[in-house]
């Protein structure tokens, strides 16, 4: 991951990312030097997962209970930025992963009324899209620029149209015959609906990555009832891991962050874990860390999971995520004919000018803690060749060609879009860069799993032994959502700790 900022430095940002890095270096000192009670059962990672986890099991396992968390802060890809430590304090953020929670999640919703959080339910505004050279806001006028479009023509909403068919068609049954995604779709939509519905997704990355046709069409047979009203917690999404992490505590549960898990072996009567700092033994063991940091987990506990079928079969998205900050917010202004205002953009087309693609999907935060903060969410991209695009500009410190880029994407967003008046975009106060190299996972290709299949494994991968996965990244049905990350937790602590939510 990196984290930038082109104008001004953000130190204080820069520090949580750089921690995990220097506590990897630091010398590991010897069991005996730990000194206190010993921890029975240890969590790996200190995102949602693992700290929904240590949360449940804090009123009755309380101090036995150790998280150890890679990062000096806690919430992983639940990850708020604030101007300045007033904003923080004031809970004036915009994340750099997740924002927001949707009406159907009941399960968040839950947590929030537990953790005392409150959320705002902001009305939203219209969308601005850029496709074959058309700028639009709503998805159906695009519909005549894909020849050979099939679609029901008495019926709005044709994107929905298209992935319900997906959902429903008889092929599905046949669906295991199919490579991937792309051919099932491909042969129920037609190529002109393939194309239409990536450029009219905010996530491309689903129509390019080598995706398990089942795992993803199980995913979107979900997704589709997931609606209707976005709710955005007080404070950012971090508000939840930071009550939960407080409430554990409360009990006893001990929480070391700055302190990355190096290896796990198996030792007389439990588990031997490896950090920067110590050798701690355990009885029991949660993985709260996805693929993608599991895999630099050394010791043959870990080994033997990597080694699986199961946890082979899942692959990561790469997301960038900029964030840019102004002195005045210069959207206010934009309306349409009806009154309406912004809320985000996407763009596509222009293939061989990939610099304006990639500013893809912008996003105005409609949230009222947000608005004092003039800040925008310019770039949140997960299609491949952008999130390269991004990085290689970011590898090479080329932040003025970047800035550069940037400015040009949200003129041409919102220069002369014949939506809404013209308007000339001021240079940012400060810019954010973020990669999340897996922002999330899916089950690649050719796995013979489906994302039930993976999630029923990570309860327990290892017959017999009392350890289990939790994160979202093991729970594929849910993709991209923290509600995926405590379903995994819910399933691991009914299977194996007797935990039932209420
Ligand atoms: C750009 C983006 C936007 C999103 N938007 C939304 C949204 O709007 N709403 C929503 O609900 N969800 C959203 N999500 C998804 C949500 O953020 C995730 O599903 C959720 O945060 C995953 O939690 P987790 O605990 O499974 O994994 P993570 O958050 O990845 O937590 C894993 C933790 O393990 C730690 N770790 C890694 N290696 C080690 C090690 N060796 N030792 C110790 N610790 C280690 C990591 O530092 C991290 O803290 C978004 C995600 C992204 C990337």
């Amino acid at each position: 991951m990196h984290l930038k900022s082109s104008i001004y430095s953000l130190v204080s940002i820069l520090s949580l990312a750089t921690g995990a890095c220097k506590s990897t270096q630091s010398s590991v000192e010897s069991q005996a030097s730990y000194g206190e009670k010993p921890c029975s059962i240890v969590i790996v990672g200190g995102g949602v997962a693992g700290l929904h986890t240590a949360y449940r099991l804090a009123p009755t396992q309380g101090e036995n209970v150790c998280v150890f968390e890679k990062e000096e802060r806690l919430g992983g890809r639940l990850y708020d930025l604030a101007l300045s430590p007033e904003d923080e304090a004031a809970g004036r953020v915009i994340g750099n992963g997740g924002r927001r929670i949707m009406e159907t999640q009941s399960i968040l919703f839950q947590l929030a009324q537990e953790l005392d959080i409150e959320y705002d339910t902001p009305k939203t505004g219209i969308d601005i899209i850029y496709a074959r050279g058309k700028f639009g806001s709503n998805k159906d006028e695009f519909a005549s620029l894909y020849p050979g479009l099939v679609y029901d023509r008495k019926k709005s909403d044709i994107e929905t149209q298209l992935l319900t068919q997906i959902v429903e068609s008889p092929l599905r049954k046949s669906i295991d015959t199919y490579a991937d995604f792309a051919s099932y779709a491909k042969a129920v939509v037609g190529e002109a609906g393939f194309q239409y519905l990536h450029d009219m997704s905010r996530f491309r990355g689903d129509f390019e990555y080598p995706l398990s046709a089942k795992g993803y069409v199980d995913f979107l047979a979900e997704e589709l009832n997931v609606c209707c009203q976005t709710y955005y917690p007080k404070g950012g999404m971090t508000a939840f891991p930071k009550k939960m992490a407080a409430k554990a505590r409360s009990y006893g549960v001990r929480i070391f962050t700055g302190e990355p898990v190096l290896a796990i072996d198996r030792a007389l009567g439990g588990y031997q874990i490896r950090t920067s700092k110590r050798f701690v033994d355990a009885k029991r063991l949660v993985i709260a860390v996805p693929p993608d940091g599991f895999r630099k987990i050394s010791g043959d506990v870990a080994q033997d999971i990597q080694a699986m079928e199961q946890f082979q079969s899942l692959i990561g998205v790469r997301v960038t995520v900029i964030n840019q900050w102004f002195a005045k917010p210069w959207w206010k202004e934009l309306k349409n004919k009806d009154g309406q205002g912004i809320w985000r953009t996407y763009t596509t087309s222009d293939p061989k000018k990939p610099d304006s693609r990639c500013i893809n999907f912008t996003e105005i935060p409609p949230e009222k803690y947000a608005e004092p903060m003039n800040v925008i969410r310019t770039v949140y991209n997960d299609q491949a060749e952008c999130a390269e695009f991004w990085s290689k500009l970011d590898e090479a410190h080329d932040d003025q060609q970047r800035d550069r880029l940037l400015h040009e994407g949200l003129t041409k967003m919102f220069g002369n879009n014949g939506v809404t008046p013209a308007v000339s975009i001021p240079s940012p106060i400060r810019t954010t860069y973020w990669e999340w190299p897996d922002g999330w996972y899916w089950v690649r290709k050719g796995s013979r799993f489906s994302n039930q299949d993976i999630a029923d494994w990570a309860k327990q991968p290892i017959p017999g032994e009392p350890i289990g996965l939790v994160s979202e990244g093991y729970n594929p049905q849910r993709s991209s959502w923290s509600d995926g990350a405590y379903k995994s937790s819910l399933n691991l602590l009914k299977a194996q700790y007797g935990y039932v939510q209420p």
